[in-house]
């Protein structure tokens, strides 16, 4: 070991470490050691980004190409595509075309559709078109939520409940997002209490699943883990779900220690599409392709062909005169 001091050869030896500190030993084998071998066997992965993704384009995507862009990515294996956002055209312009999508599209029978319904109107209006699946969006920041949604996270509630009522009575699941858990624009670092008690409150009103959601990327996986510990408390980890962004490069990082931690269902967007309101030129959510990489990498199943993610990427990245925010897809580029 020569000159290596002496505290490093101590972590280098796990039985002198055990020796050494017993209940360091017990706990790295009860606690953590046992979580950190586990992965999941399979992981479900929600693709956003005909959504999260576009929404966040400035120029107008045309229709057909979004059309496009679903239908490839429905022979992809992936098998939840959330398609559009009805939300009114004066907030999101990009998805004022949401009927006509979500019309347009071949539905795989293996695949979901769900939509983004801020409310009871934009549910109607999709259960009309055609909806089968529906999204809640709230936040885990009071400030967020007033700039967002326009609405305090009581106030987000009581819309949340109408929506998932008349949900539940017409058999359609809701799945509801949690934004900020990791940090806010408006007002920074977000207490894993607070994003447990929205989460819990979403939960309780009936949502399936929760998706806990890195919306401006600034978690790392410290954050992560002591996020999740605290909403693991309170809700089945089966029921929950990982969102992360890319700003700061850690989204990969992030969802590695929530898969460690249990966590078996991880949104991720085709071509890494989006980008952040709030750090301009910044990269969006973390791409599908590098995620599929990953989880197979790590011997996960996915259902997901990761060739056909990566040809969808080429198309929607060509379309939009963009390069592709994957490093898989830049990686495996044609020359
Ligand atoms: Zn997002």
């Amino acid at each position: 070991m020569g000159s290596i001091p002496s505290a490093v050869k101590h972590c280098l030896s796990y039985e002198t470490l055990a020796q050494d500190y017993p209940w360091l030993a017990r706990w790295l084998q009860e606690e953590k050691y046992g979580a950190i071998c586990e992965f999941p066997k399979t992981v479900k992965i929600v693709e956003v980004g005909p959504r999260d993704g576009l929404q966040n384009e400035k120029e107008m995507v045309p229709t057909e190409v979004k059309i496009q862009l679903i239908n490839m990515l429905s022979e992809t294996g992936l098998p939840v595509i959330e398609a559009t956002s009805f939300v009114s055209f004066k907030w999101v312009p990009q998805m004022a075309d949401h009927v006509d999508v979500l019309k347009g599209i071949t539905k795989s029978p293996h695949v979901k559709y769900p939509v983004l319904t801020p409310n009871l109107r934009g549910y109607q209006a999709a259960v009309e078109a055609g909806a089968t699946e529906v999204a809640v969006f709230g936040s885990a920041s009071e400030t967020f939520s007033k700039k967002n949604i326009n609405c305090s996270i009581k106030e987000s509630m009581l819309r949340f409940k109408e929506v998932i009522s008349s949900a539940k009575q017409a058999g359609i699941p809701v799945r509801g997002y949690v934004s900020c858990a990791l940090g806010c624009p408006y007002e920074g670092h977000i207490e894993p209490a607070k994003v447990t008690e929205v989460a819990k409150m979403m939960y309780d009103l009936g949502c399936y699943e929760i998706s806990l959601g890195d919306t401006i990327g600034v978690g790392t996986p410290k954050l992560m883990a002591n996020m999740l510990q605290s909403v693991m408390k309170e809700i089945p980890t089966s029921a929950l779900a990982v969102h992360c962004h890319d700003t700061h490069g850690q989204a990969l990082a992030n969802i590695l220690i929530a898969l460690q931690m249990g966590i078996s269902v991880v949104d991720s967007s085709v071509a890494g599409l989006g980008g952040c309101p709030y750090a301009p030129g910044a990269s969006g959510n973390v791409s599908t392709e590098d995620v599929v990489y990953m989880l197979h990498g790590l011997g996960i199943e996915t259902g997901v062909n990761l060739s056909k993610v990566i040809n969808a990427g080429e198309f929607i990245c060509q379309a939009l005169n963009r390069r592709t925010h994957s490093k898989v897809a830049q990686a495996t580029v044609k020359s």
